[in-house]
């Protein structure tokens, strides 16, 4: 299918739409999922115009694993938790819901259960306070 320009992340690739960002470089983008399955997720897309993993270029796809790995440790390092969960969803009868590339990294401390897929919106304070402590980590 051909990727639609109009989706959400494609606007906020091209400032269209706002987003609270931790890291950006020429190649992706990383910022706050509003609907977070736990404080401190967050979503890393490549610049280039690709609906999943499977249209990205390779050079694509090795850029966006970079940013994915240097935001997981980040994220790590900042919400002091155990686990990180690194989820990437191909189609929409696979979940996706948004048609622009993107990984998630969602902290996951023991025994706690992340909250429903793009379902509840976390205030936006909320949001800051957490992009604030994983760009400290970044740094
Ligand atoms: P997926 O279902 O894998 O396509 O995930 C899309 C993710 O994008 C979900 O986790 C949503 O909560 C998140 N999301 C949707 N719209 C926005 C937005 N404008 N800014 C940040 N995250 C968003």
């Amino acid at each position: 299918m051909a990727y639609d320009s109009n989706n959400i992340f494609a606007k906020i690739l091209r400032g269209e739409a706002s987003c609270i960002s931790v890291y950006e470089d020429d190649h992706t983008l990383a910022f706050m999922d509003l609907m977070p399955q736990a404080d401190g997720h967050v979503l890393i897309i490549p610049k280039e115009a690709a609906e999943n993993l499977l249209d990205l270029s390779e050079a694509g796809a090795q850029a966006c694993i970079r940013t994915t790995r240097r935001v997981a440790i980040a994220v790590k390092k900042a919400l002091g938790v155990e686990g990180i969960h690194v989820a990437q969803l191909n189609g929409a009868a696979a979940g996706q819901t948004v048609p622009h590339c993107h990984f998630h990294v969602i902290p996951h401390a023991t025994g706690t259960v992340l909250r429903m897929h793009a379902a509840i919106r976390a205030p936006e304070e909320t949001l800051k306070a957490m992009a604030e402590r994983i760009k400290a980590c970044l740094a």
